[in-house]
């Protein structure tokens, strides 16, 4: 990984691994089942327990998230397990909560990147901040968009950014939930070429069986990371329950996924 060094500086600095691995269940749905699944991945590739505590739903009725609350569940994980901690924030006021709970690493989600308003009140509040923060692209094939949620971002002196890779909405039936358009990401990795890139193969798939050969694409394509949505009851999920695999499916792929250690 030589010759973007300089790019994974932030991955060093948070001692966290190459290729960054982060696991953990689509939604946090109480404390046991945070704190289980933080313990069966705690000796794994995976550094970073995700779960989202705020969840933005397309529609309504379905399952918003514990809310605040699970900051708590986050921290007991963090402690017991000494993985770092993510979740999705998706206004100012969940970055103040989340910062002052101690989560490491931020991330906006794909219905928040759309909105420059959002996006900017959001980097506001992460003004100079050192904690990594990952931007999903938006939902719809806008690289434009994307760009400029990143751009928002440097700009508030958010130095240690990266970007999600989850696929792009489509009207069309795909075997994918949300198309991959790798070109997309590609063409963002070529204007910033510094900048992490993380593949979120549990959004794009939509269902368990895609995960790994969307990973080790993403992996032959010199990406710089895995987020994927991990829950030790995957059918019984309180969201996302189709894309989700369990802490032991995680470990086997990344036993199996062949991974690029030089950067041609
Ligand atoms: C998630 O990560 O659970 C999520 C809601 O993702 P996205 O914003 O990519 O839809
Ligand atoms: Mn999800």
């Amino acid at each position: 990984m030589e010759n973007k060094k300089e790019l994974r500086n932030w991955l060093d600095a948070y001692n966290l691994d190459h290729p960054l691995v982060i696991g953990g269940p689509c939604s946090a749905e109480t404390e046991e089942q945070v704190v289980k699944i933080a313990h069966q991945l705690k000796d794994s590739d995976a550094t970073v327990l995700r779960a989202g505590i705020w969840k933005p739903r397309t529609r309504p009725g379905n399952f918003e998230g514990v809310g605040a609350l699970g900051l708590k569940w986050l921290q007991r994980a963090k402690e017991e397990t000494g993985m770092k901690i993510a979740t999705e924030v998706a206004n100012p006021h969940h970055v103040e909560l989340a910062l002052e709970h101690g989560v490491d690493v931020l991330w906006i989600g794909a219905r928040s990147t759309v909105s420059p308003f959002i996006v900017q009140d959001i980097a506001d509040a992460c003004k100079g901040i050192d904690n990594p923060v990952l931007i999903k692209n938006p939902i719809n094939p806008d690289l434009s968009l994307w760009l400029g949620a990143v751009e928002r971002f440097y700009t508030a002196d958010v130095k240690n950014l990266g970007v999600i890779h989850r696929g792009f909405s489509t009207y069309e039936k795909t075997k994918y939930r949300n198309i991959p358009e790798w070109q997309i990401p590609i063409d963002l990795q070529n204007r910033f070429p510094d900048l992490p890139l993380i593949l979120d193969p549990s959004h794009i798939a939509g269902r368990r069986d895609l995960i790994f050969d969307l990973s080790q694409t993403a992996l032959d394509l010199n990406f710089d990371g895995l987020i994927v949505e991990t829950h030790y009851d995957p059918d019984n999920a309180w969201s996302d329950a189709a894309q989700q695999i369990t802490p032991d499916t995680l470990i086997q792929h990344m036993k199996d996924l062949k991974i690029r250690k030089e950067v041609g």
